[in-house]
């Protein structure tokens, strides 16, 4: 059966539970991103500090310009870590 194949092939893949990405910021409908809303920015962060690529985080190639510069703005006014240790 061709449907069963394609069920287990789905199963072999997930390594960790696919996630259907879609961009937060067109979720919520926001145009413009705040840097001072810093637990937004937060969570496109992870411990090491740097920006979130785009495959993991799946936010639009629009939101994703304005979030980066939101969190180079935020790192600015000392919101947010440049590096963190
Ligand atoms: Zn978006």
């Amino acid at each position: 059966m061709a449907k069963e194949e394609k069920i287990e092939k789905a199963q072999i893949k997930r390594f960790f539970p696919p996630k259907k990405k879609v961009c937060r910021f067109c979720q919520m409908n926001v145009r413009e991103i705040d840097y001072k809303n810093v637990d937004i920015l937060r969570r496109y962060i992870p411990e090491r500090g740097k920006i979130s690529p785009r495959r993991t985080t799946g936010t639009c190639s629009f939101h994703q310009r304005r979030l980066a510069q939101a969190i180079k703005r935020a790192r600015i006014m000392a919101l947010l870590p440049f590096i963190a240790d």
